[in-house]
This record gives structure tokens, C-alpha cells and sequence, in this order.
């Protein structure tokens, strides 16, 4: 089956019963994109968002939960200051960001507003997700604004947000929203009816997967690396959202927002749109935090034996299994797992530095004090801190 996934990927649909993975959403996240509310002319699609806040109302006052994910700050800033394209520099797409943000959420409140919807603003960077104290405060709000029956509407910090604290695209930041809000299900919604075999827009013959059950190198393949031209994102960075989401235990679907009441329809079971099915159980919001939030700084090569402790019997990574050390990390940051062939397949936080693991790399718990002079711990990367990834990763 490994050889051919992505056909047997559209063969294999039928299998997946959509009502009864949709049977227990309570809480959803909805991103959508700047390509499907900004006119070329760096306008707000005015019919388009109608069309979006009539769809989420509907299924809030159904009774779901509606976080709203929103890209489009730069784009409608740029119209409104009066420049003919996106500017290229920093500063500017910033500057673009602060006007366009308030436009954004005037437009968004107007709309919930007829339907007596509160909604709030929360903007994030990757820098509050990565800070354990930021990120639960983060998520603090985010379930408070829910008990009050608010919408919150989500999008990345611009005007704070340079290359290396910010999240970069709004699918990747929907996906972290939703392990913040802890949510059932994420939808991101696009100028394309969903995941194809190949660019539906230069191959007829391309066809539209029903279900992805894997994500493979032969999917990120066909994923390609093209976004819009008012865009950020393109397939590659959905695909990377599905992963972080469907990585933490919980499905994703991408559909078209052009398609009116396209999340209502996509909840009430009709078979639009592609859904990206979880793998595995839900991860705990700890383990979530450590795989997708943080940064990684460095590698940890382990031996076929560490590799069977970790990933079969549920044990903690000792000095003993560890057989290559690389990256400048400290003590309490994030590393990757690889095995024997380089392959990764665990995060998670580190008992010692760099300098340290390598000193003890490879040797017995019991050698670790007469080596480094102290063991605050018996165990590398403890098993609570240890985060096993699914096997296609
Ligand atoms: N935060 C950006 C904006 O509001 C969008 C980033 C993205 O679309 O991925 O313009």
C-alpha cells in the first residue's frame, strides 16, 4: 500500500463514514484566506463575507462553538492606504497590517452584529505560542471568551511580528488555534474545492481526494509550493497545518469558500470538500505544546533499541540509546528523535544541554554523575515530555 498511497487514498474514501467522525464536534476553528476575501483590487470581498458570517452564525446558533481564523490584514490595508500592490519590505506590509486589521474586524462586527454575535479580537505571534506562560494565557482567554458565548476571531500579530517570532501563514497558525482552543475540528477554507491529485488548474485529469488518511512524502509532493498572488499560503503550508492538526489526534478538512454555507453543508455530512483524518488519539495540550509550538534545537540520534523503548514500550530516552547529538540546545528545549536511518520520529524536551548529552551519550545512567559531575536526572528526554509522532511524519 506504501507504494501508491495517493491512489489508493481516493480508492479507499468510501470506507470513512463522515457522519460519525462528525458526530461529537462541539468546537471548531475556521480559517479563511486573504485570496478568498481581498479583491485583486485589495478590496474586501464584501458578498464573501457575508456569505462566511452568515454560514458561521448558523452554526453557532446550532450550538457549536466558532473560532474564526482571518487572514486579509495586509491585503485590504494596502487598498485602503492607496498602493497598487503588495508592498515587498517589512515595515510596510506592517504599516498595511495595522490599517487593514481594524477594517477587518469592523467589517466582521458589523456582520455578527445583525445576528447579536459578540466577537473579539486576539492577536497572536508564534513567540506567544511558544512561551508556556503566554500560550496558556492565550488559551485562558480563548475558552473564556467561549463560555460567554463570544466568536473570537484570530489573526497573526503583524505589526510585532518580524521573521523569528512570528508564525509566518495563517494555515499553520489555524492549526496551532486549534490546539489551543483544544477544538474538534479544523476547516480551511481556499479558492480550491480541496485536496487534488494534481493542480486541477493545469491537469483536467486531476481528481479531487475525498479522504486523505496519510499524510506521505507522495502527497507533500503533489502538494506543490504555489499560493495566489494576493496570498501567502499555497497546498504546502495547508498540508503542514494538517499535519500539526491530524499529528495532535484531531480531523481537518479543506474546502472551498466560495461554496455558500459550506461549513453548515460540510457539518450536516454532504461530502464536500477534503477531510484529513486524525492519526491516532488526541494528544494531551502538554504534548501538542512541545511537538508543534516550540522551535527545534537540535537532533538526537538514537540505536534500534532506544527506538523499540520509545515507540512500542512507552519508556523514557536514556544516555545509554543515544548514538549521535547535534544543535546548540539547553536545558528544557525542544529536540527532534531520529532513528538509526535519520528518520524523525519524536519531540520532545531535553534534561541536558547539548554539551552535556554529548558527554554522556551512549553511556549508563549510573556513569552519568562521575561524568558531568552532578545527575539532576536519570533519563535524557522523560517519557511525559516525549512526544511519539505518527510513522509517515
Ligand atoms: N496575517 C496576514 C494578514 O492578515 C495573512 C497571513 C496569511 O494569509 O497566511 O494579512
Amino acid at each position: 500500500m506504501k507504494s501508491n498511497l495517493l491512489s489508493a487514498q481516493t480508492e479507499y474514501r468510501q470506507e470513512v463514514n463522515r457522519q460519525e467522525l462528525l458526530q461529537s464536534v462541539k468546537r471548531i476553528v475556521v480559517k479563511i484566506g486573504t485570496s478568498s476575501l481581498i479583491t485583486k483590487d485589495f478590496k474586501l470581498n464584501k458578498e464573501r463575507l457575508d456569505n462566511l458570517v452568515d454560514d458561521l452564525a448558523s452554526v453557532k446558533q446550532s450550538g457549536k462553538e466558532v473560532i474564526l481564523v482571518t487572514s486579509g490584514a495586509i491585503g485590504t490595508g494596502v487598498g485602503r492606504i492607496g498602493l497598487k500592490r503588495r508592498p515587498q519590505d517589512i515595515p510596510s506590509q506592517q504599516a498595511a497590517a495595522a490599517v487593514g486589521q481594524s477594517l477587518l474586524m469592523s467589517a466582521y462586527e458589523e456582520r455578527f452584529r445583525k445576528y447579536n454575535l459578540p466577537i473579539a479580537q486576539m492577536l497572536l505571534t508564534q513567540d506567544d505560542l511558544r512561551n508556556r506562560k503566554r500560550y496558556t494565557n492565550a488559551s485562558n482567554t480563548l475558552h473564556a471568551l467561549l463560555r460567554y458565548g463570544v466568536i473570537p476571531v484570530v489573526n497573526e500579530n503583524d505589526t510585532v511580528a518580524v521573521e523569528e517570532i512570528k508564525v509566518g501563514d495563517n494555515d499553520t497558525l489555524s492549526a496551532l488555534v486549534t490546539n489551543l482552543a483544544d477544538a474538534d475540528l479544523l476547516f480551511i477554507l481556499s479558492d480550491t474545492d480541496g485536496f487534488y491529485t494534481d493542480d486541477p488548474r493545469k491537469n483536467s485529469g486531476a481528481k479531487l481526494i475525498k479522504v486523505v488518511l496519510t499524510i506521505n512524502a507522495e502527497l507533500k509532493k503533489a502538494a506543490g509550493k504555489k499560493g495566489s498572488s494576493v496570498g501567502t499560503g499555497g497546498m504546502e503550508t495547508k498540508i503542514r497545518a494538517a499535519q500539526i492538526v491530524t499529528g495532535s489526534g484531531v480531523n481537518m478538512v479543506l474546502a472551498n469558500a466560495s461554496v455558500e454555507k459550506i461549513v453548515q453543508r460540510i457539518l450536516d455530512g454532504e461530502e464536500l470538500g477534503t477531510f484529513f483524518l486524525a492519526e491516532g488519539e488526541r494528544k494531551s495540550g502538554w504534548k501538542r505544546w512541545i511537538a508543534y509550538s516550540l522551535p527545534i534545537k537540535g537532533v538526537l540520534q538514537v540505536d534500534a533499541g532506544a527506538y523499540i523503548a520509545l515507540t512500542k514500550r512507552g519508556k523514557s530516552l536514556l544516555a545509554s540509546g543515544l548514538i549521535g547529538v547535534t544543535g546548540n540546545f539547553k536545558f528544557g528545549d525542544a529536540v527532534r528523535c531520529v532513528d538509526d536511518n535519520n528518520k524523525e520520529f519524536a519531540r520532545g524536551l531535553v534534561n541536558y544541554s547539548a554539551d552535556e548529552t554529548n558527554k554522556i551519550k551512549g553511556k549508563k545512567t549510573s556513569e552519568i554523575e562521575t561524568i558531568l559531575g552532578h545527575k539532576h536526572y536519570d533519563e535524557v528526554i522523560h517519557r511525559d515530555n516525549l512526544v511519539i509522532l505518527r510513522e509517515n511524519g
